[in-house]
């Protein structure tokens, strides 16, 4: 099969990036050291031409028709060792860890998994940074702040792993075939290990009902007298909605009044 008769596969949320400022754009942002790249759905290669030009690369692409004609394209990175393309499901070779050494996840995520493929790599220690195209709004949740309506469990784990901008929004004109949807790139840099899973407990009950009070939501699961005393001795108001409280006040009532 040529590069030219390749047709989007809709179920593996195929949309190719096009547009070489935007590609720019991501390998310009790319944190400067020594890690290793890994790169989830190369597609047909746009990303990872620029990418194997900087580093060495470890791919993961589930199409079985787009790994061969990557194997060909890229026969002299593949023989040089610079490009290594695992031909399957990213998230079934994905253990603990993607890979046994230090790396940063570079790029243009499959929509459909996006957020569960960046909260494994929080949690994978291996991986340093993420810098990734997803849909905007994904984009806007990972990097929201306390106050702002989009500010929920996703920005409280990224922020208590490290910090994360958004580096370029993107429409849909610069892919082939074009998504329905506004898209971003966004980098998450991480300086410490993911919070741990009753502090993600805890987080999926406060924001249960997001209109709601967090004092609320939190006593469907907690002593309504605790959560009294831990909201006074941090000062928090009752009438706050989970939105409207910092990462840093969540990990301070966690400590009160985990179980
Ligand atoms: N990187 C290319 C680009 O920028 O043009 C393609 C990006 S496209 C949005 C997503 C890519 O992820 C596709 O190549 C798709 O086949 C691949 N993909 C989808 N699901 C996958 C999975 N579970 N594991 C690995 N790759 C996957």
């Amino acid at each position: 099969m040529k590069k030219e008769s390749v047709v989007a596969k809709k179920k593996f949320g195929q949309n190719f990036l096009k547009d070489q400022t935007v590609l720019q754009k991501i390998v310009q942002a790319m944190p400067k050291n020594d890690n290793k790249i890994v790169e989830i759905g190369p597609g047909l290669g746009d990303l990872t031409k620029y990418l194997v030009d900087v580093k060495s690369v470890e791919a993961f692409e589930v199409d079985t028709d787009l790994c061969k004609l990557l194997q060909e394209e890229f026969k002299e990175e593949i023989a040089t060792k610079r490009l290594h393309i695992n031909c399957g499901d990213v998230l079934q070779a994905w253990k603990s860890a993607l890979v046994d050494e230090a790396y940063d996840l570079v790029a243009n995520l499959p929509y459909y998994i996006a957020t569960n493929i960046i909260l494994k790599a929080l949690a994978d220690p291996m991986c340093k940074n993420i810098l990734v195209m997803v849909q905007l709004e994904v984009a806007e949740k990972f990097c929201a702040d306390a106050g702002q309506k989009v500010f929920g469990s996703l920005g409280i784990i990224t922020q208590s792993v490290g910090n994360a901008h958004i580096v370029v929004k993107v429409p849909p004109t610069a892919f082939e075939p074009p998504p329905k949807i506004d898209s971003a790139v966004f980098l998450i840099t991480k300086n410490k290990d993911r919070t741990d899973k009753d502090f993600e407990d805890m987080l999926r009950v406060a924001f249960s009902q997001p209109r709601k009070t967090l004092i609320k939501n939190l006593s469907s699961k907690y002593e309504k007298s605790e959560l009294l005393i831990a909201f006074d001795s941090l000062e928090l108001m009752q009438t706050l909605r989970p939105h409207q409280v910092s990462t840093d006040d969540y990990h301070q009532l966690y400590k009160k009044i985990k179980i």
